[in-house]
C-alpha cells in the first residue's frame, strides 16, 4: 500500500516536472518511519492510517495548491517561513503548520518496545528544568489536556536554551511568530485534535495523552533537543 503510494507519488512528481512552468518542488507526504499497527494497542490502526494518508495529505495538497501563488511555500524551506508566518495569509499558517506538526509528530513515535528512554543530555536537562522525568510529562500532561478544543502541547528549547512546555491551538506551533505563541524550537509535541483519538478513546482525552507516552520515541526527542542547542 504504502509502497504503491510512493511509486505514484513519485509518477506525478515525474509528470508534472516535464510541464514547463510547473515547479519541481512539490510538498509531498512522507511516509510513515514506521507500519500503521506498530503504536497497537496505544494508537490504532486506522486512527494512524486516516491521520496521516487523509488529515496530513490534506495539508500536502493544500500547499501545494497555494504554493502556485506564493513562493514561500516550498519544501525547503518550511521552518524559515514558519519563523515569519505572520506575513502570510492563514491559509498558509494552517496547511505549513499542519504538514510541519504531523512530520515532526510521525517521527516522535515509535512501537512501544523501542520507545526507549531520553538519552543522557536531554534527560539531565529535563530533571534541570522540571526536577524530574515524571513531572516533566505531569505537565506536558496537563497543558495537553487543558489545550481547549484543537491544538498541540509542546516540549521546546526556548531562546536560553532551555526546556519549556507549551501548547498552542489549531495547527500553529511554537516556531511561529504570532501573538500569543510562546516561542521556542519543538523537541517533542502531541497532537490533541479529536481526529488523533477519537475511535479508540472517544471525549477521554486525558487517557490518549497518558498512554501516548509508551510510544515516544526518546532517542529521536534526543537528537532534535541536540540539535536545537547547536
Ligand atoms: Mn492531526
Amino acid at each position: 500500500m504504502q509502497s504503491s503510494f510512493r511509486a505514484l507519488a513519485g509518477a506525478l512528481a515525474l509528470a508534472l516536472a516535464a510541464i514547463p512552468g510547473v515547479a519541481l518542488a512539490q510538498f509531498a507526504l512522507p511516509p510513515l518511519p514506521y507500519a500503521a499497527s506498530a503504536l497497537e494497542p496505544h494508537i490504532d490502526t486506522m486512527t494512524m492510517e486516516i491521520h496521516h494518508g487523509r488529515h496530513h495529505q490534506a495539508f500536502i495538497t493544500a500547499l501545494n495548491a497555494q504554493a502556485k501563488d506564493n513562493p514561500a511555500l516550498r519544501p525547503d524551506a518550511v521552518e524559515a517561513t514558519l519563523r515569519e508566518i505572520s506575513k502570510h495569509p492563514v491559509a498558509a499558517r494552517n496547511a505549513l503548520g499542519g504538514h510541519y506538526n504531523h512530520s515532526l509528530f510521525w517521527e516522535v513515535m515509535a512501537p512501544a518496545s523501542q520507545s526507549g528512554r531520553p538519552p543522557a543530555a536531554l534527560a539531565a536537562a529535563i530533571d534541570a528544568a522540571f526536577g524530574s522525568l515524571d513531572e516533566m510529562k505531569k505537565r506536558f500532561d496537563q497543558a495537553a489536556i487543558t489545550r481547549f478544543g484543537s491544538g498541540w502541547a509542546w516540549l521546546v528549547v526556548t531562546a536560553d536554551r532551555k526546556l519549556a512546555i507549551t501548547s498552542t491551538a489549531n495547527q500553529d506551533n511554537p516556531l511561529m511568530d504570532v501573538a500569543g505563541i510562546e516561542r521556542g524550537t519543538p523537541v517533542l509535541g502531541l497532537d490533541v485534535w479529536e481526529h488523533a483519538y477519537y475511535l479508540k478513546y472517544q471525549n477521554r482525552r486525558a487517557d490518549y495523552v497518558t498512554t501516548w507516552w509508551n510510544v515516544v520515541n526518546w532517542a529521536e526527542v534526543g537528537r532534535r533537543y541536540e540539535a536545537a542547542m547547536r
